[in-house]
């Protein structure tokens, strides 16, 4: 039996690092959990009271059914996109956890039709690519909208949606976090470089040889270590 508050205030200190890194504008987004078959841990739908995932609390996460029911917690409504959640939790058994954020970079990506480029280590987590969502509006508000965005992602793990924002799915909430952060790195560096117009790039072959899950995992500790002290250091309360 998992430890539900402890999930819970984990879950609270990913979505105040989302802002504390700068990984989204104006405290939209969040980071969700997936808790069991039909059950996921979600903040309620703060934008309601003033208030955002910039000042997130354990007592602010609720439980949804994959409809957005909200069956536990004490906010009427979770935060919204649940429809791509449900989706991709229903679709694929290996995730744990999901985010969306409204990354700056990231977001100029799709508006680009850009690529990363494979320019250094913050892309090397991305051989797979991503998918690109065109349709509107710019949040997900039905059903219908988080299958076919779900059906487009199939079975990679991160999905743009044009003039919007991210979605990543994972395996952990400290994985969907510290890979969101990696991507919107590589993406600023990717605008850069661009910019600049030059630059050296490696192989998908080299990166994918050189890599491995034991350097990955170690450096998603160690990013996920520096994010969270650094939300605490700004005297977080869970
Ligand atoms: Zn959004």
């Amino acid at each position: 039996m998992e430890d539900i508050e402890g999930l819970r205030q984990k879950l609270a200190m990913a979505n105040r690092i989302l802002v504390n890194e700068h990984l989204t504008e104006l405290g939209r987004g969040h980071v969700v959990y997936k808790l069991a078959e039909d059950r996921i841990l979600i903040p309620g739908h703060l934008h309601d009271y003033q208030r955002s995932i910039a000042d997130c609390t354990a007592s602010d996460i609720v439980t949804i059914d994959y409809k957005g029911n909200v069956v536990e917690g004490r906010y009427p409504e979770s935060m919204h996109e649940f429809f791509f959640y449900s989706a991709m939790f229903r679709r694929r058994k290996d995730l744990k956890a999901a985010l969306h954020m409204h990354a700056f970079y990231s977001n100029l990506l799709a508006m680009s039709g850009e690529n990363l480029l494979f320019s250094s280590r913050d892309s090397f987590l991305f051989t797979k690519g991503f998918k690109v969502y065109s349709g509107l509006p710019l949040f997900v508000n039905t059903e219908k909208m988080g299958e076919d965005m779900a059906d487009l992602l199939g079975d990679r793990d991160i999905l743009l949606h044009r003039g919007h924002g991210v979605f990543m799915v994972g395996r952990s909430i400290e994985e969907v976090v510290t890979r969101a952060a990696a991507f919107e790195r590589a993406a600023f560096k990717s605008y850069c470089l661009r910019a600049i117009g030059k630059y050296f790039e490696y192989t998908r072959d080299e990166i994918e040889s050189s890599e491995s899950e034991e350097i990955r995992s170690e450096l998603q500790e160690s990013d996920w270590g520096y994010f969270l002290t650094r939300v605490e250091k700004k005297g977080t309360i869970l």
